[in-house]
């Protein structure tokens, strides 16, 4: 066959879509499990343009493109919630460097991000306690999205295209056949080209090719609550001092505790025990907040805050590790990287800096949305 896809997350069902779309044919997408069950099934599907390095920033852009477009380019139901991103900080460097990426995302025409001081944050969300605050940053118009209805649609468009998908087949091993390569699962398949879009999987599947990588699974614990701040706007909002999240998820909020690697031990009783600790400080109307639901999802981490995109061997390409940015990420690099595989590399981004081999921290994003310092 042509190719072959193994991982049928928001990247894998993507390169699917974009391939077809450049012309490819005899495409067959084969995941281990069901389509939009890794890490993109867990995803909060926050789409912002916050981020501190030109190539983030662009890839944001036509991630937030996709997004806001998919509904009505995929005839799909596909929701974009237009409910903003705030990130705040009571630290001095670390403000200057919100303000700093601000001055790049306005430079490269995102003028739509507002630096704002205390006061201005209580006008905003005025249900945030400021004390100890000293700003924040805030694009009005970044959202969230449900991943899994952004799978749904590029499959959709895909299966139009005559990709075809197969589910509850896991890719045991990957070998050499020819020129070409064979798929060892439930049967064997060959394949002339293989694209590895295996999320977290990627370090452990693709070590056998001598590439090194460090993505992981990192459980990140959220909750759901009941209804609450009726009537309010709740942009998606992180404290960087603490890692607190608040976001809206239809008339209540998705609460978490954002770490770059949970402390020993942790798990749902801690983090509600912290959250209602530290709202107390910065929002003293949630700390009693009523909790519906607990829930977990694997969140892609490690890396350098790039993902790895691009060819691992001859005939063999890979697209993983968004370090906890795929949902918005994922569908514009997976674009790149089909235009690359088909022969027509987009002229306007070069994505030679997100190849796979390059040095360990070669990357410099530090907007990775975890707690800081
Ligand atoms: C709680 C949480 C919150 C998040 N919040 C955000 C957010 O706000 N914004 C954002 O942009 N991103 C967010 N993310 C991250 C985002 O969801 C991921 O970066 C993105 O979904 C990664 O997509 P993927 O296709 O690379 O990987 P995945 O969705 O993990 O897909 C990989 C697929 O490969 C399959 N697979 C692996 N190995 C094999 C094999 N050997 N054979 C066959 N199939 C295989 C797996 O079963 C899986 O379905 C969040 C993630 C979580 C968990």
């Amino acid at each position: 066959m042509g190719t072959a896809i193994i991982g049928g997350g928001i990247a894998g069902c993507a390169v699917a879509y974009y391939l077809a779309a450049e012309g490819e044919t005899d495409i067959l997408l084969v995941e281990a499990g069901e389509l939009g069950s890794g890490s993109t099934g867990g995803s909060f599907g926050g789409v912002r343009q916050q981020f501190s390095t030109p190539l983030e920033i662009e890839l944001s852009r036509r991630g937030l493109e996709f997004w806001r477009s998919a509904e009505r380019v995929f005839d799909a139901p596909v929701t974009w919630h237009a409910n903003g991103y705030l990130f705040m900080t009571g630290q001095p460097e670390i403000m200057a460097k919100l303000a700093e990426a601000a001055a790049l995302q306005r430079e490269m025409g995102l003028t739509d991000v507002h630096v704002l001081d205390a006061e201005q944050i209580r006008e905003v969300v005025p249900w945030v306690a400021t004390d100890g605050l000293l700003g924040a940053t805030h694009t009005p118009n970044d959202g969230r999205v449900t991943p899994t209805e952004g799978v749904a649609a590029l499959v959709k468009a895909a299966r139009s295209r005559g990709v075809r998908f197969r589910e509850q087949w896991e890719v045991r091993s990957l070998e050499r056949a020819g020129s070409g390569w064979r798929l060892n699962g439930p049967a064997l398949i060959e394949a002339e080209r293989v694209v590895a879009c295996t999320g977290y999987w990627s370090s452990e599947f693709l070590r056998p090719f001598g590439l090194e990588l460090t993505v992981r699974p990192m459980p990140l614990y959220s909750a759901i609550s009941g209804p609450a701040l009726a009537g309010q706007r709740v942009p998606l909002t992180i404290d960087l001092d603490t890692g607190l999240l608040i976001e809206r998820e239809a008339d209540g909020l998705v609460i978490a505790i954002l770490y770059e690697d949970n402390p020993p031990g942790y798990g749902h009783a801690r983090m509600l025990e912290e959250f209602a600790e530290l709202a107390r400080v910065r929002a003293p109307s949630l700390a009693d907040l009523r909790i519906a639901r607990h829930v977990v999802g694997n969140v892609d981490v490690g890396g350098d805050g790039h993902p790895y995109v691009g060819s691992v061997d001859d005939g063999l390409w890979m697209v993983a590790g968004f370090g906890g940015h795929g949902a918005m990420h994922g569908p514009p690099v997976a674009e790149l990287l089909a235009k690359t595989i088909a022969g027509h590399p987009d002229p306007s981004l070069d994505i030679a800096a997100l190849n796979p081999w390059r040095p360990k921290d070669a990357a410099t994003e530090w907007m990775v949305a975890t707690k800081k310092g």
